[in-house]
């Protein structure tokens, strides 16, 4: 298929075929590792495709790139070495000292840390605001001095939802720009930039990659003048996504589609069930009619994703029970692979916010929902929970 061809086809066919044609010389089909630092020149300066020094381009990244680019309904899409990668190249690509940022109150931790502690002192100011809260972000902007108004939708891990649509018009009256964190969402789910965000943000660690075997990050963008912003900081800051990563990206990428509607598919039972269940509080999950956030996540998402939250009864003691007796859930951090992944985000993902404004409940408990046989799962929560109620 030709790449324009490509461009205009189905999430399904853009994700396995954009970015890239099989190869000229061999045919390969799939794009080769490029292990190589540089490339011979046809005589000085007479480059062939471009490509000069691997952290300026390397054939490899470029076709995961494209193929990102394509997915995510963009101009253009650049990998890095990890999710907070990309979001420094952004932030010294898109901002200057003295520049204000609205941040979401509940941020994604590292995202906060980035901002807080390494931005700060480099001389950035941000103030948060509930994404799902139009007013706090319209009252936190400052029109001419806030560069950024930064949102994730789904949050982590309370799945607050904020409306894209609405606080791309909020930013761009005031002279911002609109960076959505996608990663939840991935865009199969969600394509930010099509609502009127001028970049997206993935951890492609998570859903993009989605096997739990590579760390990455990833921007895509609209406009080619921001485009070519973050395109010389890629290079000048140098973070980039090596060959082999994003190969394994790459590769997780092309069955993006057939993976989160299968996590979906069991979130939704997973759901059901603690709905249902006397152990369990509540259950937080933006498909649910009694979320907050449901009809603005019904217009602006395909589905709702394969991360549950709930609270049990027993407060953190039996929260940290289930945890622990959880079984095909494995205990861990992280989200977005094929395997299912339990945790408790006051001890462990959030433990760095404990005591201030974004405490997460002692009794929450996160779920990442893979796509193991669904029956599996139900059973496996139910046993674990039974054993924590003791
Ligand atoms: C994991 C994550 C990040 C950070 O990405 P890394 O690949 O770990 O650097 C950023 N945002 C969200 C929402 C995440 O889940």
């Amino acid at each position: 298929m030709t790449q324009e061809h490509t461009n205009k086809a189905g999430f399904e066919t853009r994700a396995i075929h954009a970015g890239y044609e099989p190869d000229p010389m061999t045919g390969a089909v799939i794009p080769p590792i490029y292990a190589t630092s540089t490339y011979k020149q046809d005589g000085v300066g007479g480059l062939r495709g471009g490509y000069e020094y691997s952290r300026s381009a390397n054939p490899t990244r470029t076709a995961l790139e494209g193929a990102l680019a394509a997915l995510e309904e963009g101009e253009r899409g650049f990998a890095f070495a990890s999710g907070l990668a990309a979001e420094d190249t952004l932030l010294r690509s898109l901002t200057k000292p003295g520049d204000h940022l609205v941040i979401p109150d509940d941020a994604y931790g590292g995202t906060f840390r980035l901002i807080d502690k390494v931005g700060v002192p480099w001389g950035l100011e941000h103030s948060p605001a509930a994404v799902s809260d139009v007013d706090a972000v319209r009252a936190a902007i400052q029109p001419g001095r806030t560069k950024l108004v930064w949102v994730e939708t789904p949050t982590n891990p309370l799945l607050n939802i904020g409306d894209i649509e609405t606080l791309a018009s909020l930013a761009h009256d005031a002279g911002a720009l609109l960076v959505v964190d996608n990663t939840f969402a991935s865009p199969y789910l969600q394509t930010p930039l099509a609502l009127g965000a001028d970049v997206v943000v993935h951890s492609t660690t998570k859903y993009v990659g989605g096997h739990s075997d590579v760390v990455g990050g990833a921007l895509v963008v609209r406009d080619l003048e921001v485009a070519e912003r973050i395109g010389f900081h890629q290079n000048a800051m140098g973070a980039v996504a090596g060959p082999f990563d994003c190969f394994l990206t790459h590769r997780g990428l092309k069955t993006l589609g057939v993976r989160m509607d299968r996590h979906c598919d069991n979130a939704e039972q997973v759901v059901e069930f603690l709905t249902r269940h006397p152990q369990v509080s509540e259950v937080i999950y933006p498909g649910l009619d009694e979320h907050p956030g449901h009809a603005v996540a019904s217009r602006q998402m395909k589905r709702y994703g394969g991360i549950v939250s709930f609270r049990v009864t027993g407060g953190e003691e039996h929260a940290l029970d289930v945890c622990a007796r959880a079984e095909v859930f494995t205990l861990g951090e992280s989200l977005g692979g094929v395997e299912s992944l339990i945790e408790h985000p006051g001890r462990m993902t959030h433990a760095s916010v404990a005591g201030t404004d974004l405490e997460v409940p002692a009794d929450l408990i996160r779920l990442s929902v893979g796509i193991e046989t669904a029956d599996d799962l139900l059973a496996d929560l139910e046993h674990a929970l039974e054993a924590g109620s003791r």
